[in-house]
């Protein structure tokens, strides 16, 4: 067994196989041919194939990395939420009394891996300087403020049961955001999109994000949502002819 360099703590390890997105977030469209469907637009059409996995990671990475990713799948997508636990708002809903360290720390793994990846079935994103910041977050179990590398989660309303355990891997936003630049990965019916800055504290819609008191906010995407499936769907027709 060859060691390589584990990229969460950067000493040279045996590493171990894993998955670039957590198995829990595709279970919804695991067929019966136990094949995972992840979506990809123009760069590789290739739409089905098993679950992508790397090595990665050291043993003790991927169970540091592995208690993030359990807390977000028993918080929030494998145990059905109680109706105590959600407030509905003008704008969607609030799910309160989350862990934001581990909630939070789940999310900017979610967006640092593909960042890390040498599979072409993912297209790398390049995260420049915030890559180095966010190994560090993750490594030292450090969430940040919750204006640093927010999060803002948003639902396609009325979104059709075909669109469940579909998954668009992380692509950078179109337009800056008040500046901002930012990332959107798509994940069941839902819009996870991050705001990759450094100086985040006067971003106007930072209550938005994932708050340190534990609440989460989640917003109706409205027709924003929609415009954007259909561009998607365009972009990922015309790759397959
Ligand atoms: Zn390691």
């Amino acid at each position: 067994m060859t060691n390589q360099t584990c990229k969460l703590c950067l000493e040279t390890k045996e590493l171990r196989k894993s998955h670039i997105f957590p198995e829990f977030l595709y279970k919804p469209l695991y067929d019966e041919n136990h094949q995972y469907k992840v979506l990809i637009t123009k760069n590789d059409p290739k739409d089905r194939f098993k679950g992508i996995y790397e090595k990665l990671f050291c043993e003790n990475c991927e169970a540091i990395l592995g208690e993030y990713e359990d807390y977000a799948a028993k918080n929030l997508f494998i145990n059905p939420l109680l109706e105590s636990e959600i407030k509905r708002t003008d704008t969607g809903f609030v799910i309160n009394d989350l862990d934001y360290s581990k909630l939070k720390l789940f999310q900017l793994s979610l967006l640092w891996r593909p960042s890390l990846t040498i599979r072409n079935e993912v297209r790398r994103i390049n995260l420049g300087p915030h890559a180095e910041k966010i190994r560090k977050m993750l490594l030292e179990g450090n969430p940040g403020r919750y204006f640093e590398y927010g999060c803002s989660i948003s639902y396609l309303p009325n979104r059709p049961d075909l669109l469940r355990g579909v998954i668009i891997p992380p692509h950078p936003l179109e337009e800056r955001i008040e500046g901002h630049r930012g990332f959107r990965i798509f994940i069941s019916g839902y819009f996870w999109i991050y705001i990759t800055s450094s100086h985040t504290e006067q971003y106007s819609m930072k209550p938005l994000f994932l708050n340190e008191d534990g609440t989460l906010p989640i917003f109706n995407s409205n027709s924003m949502g929609w415009n954007f499936m259909i561009k998607w769907a365009r972009e990922l027709e015309s790759a397959q002819l």
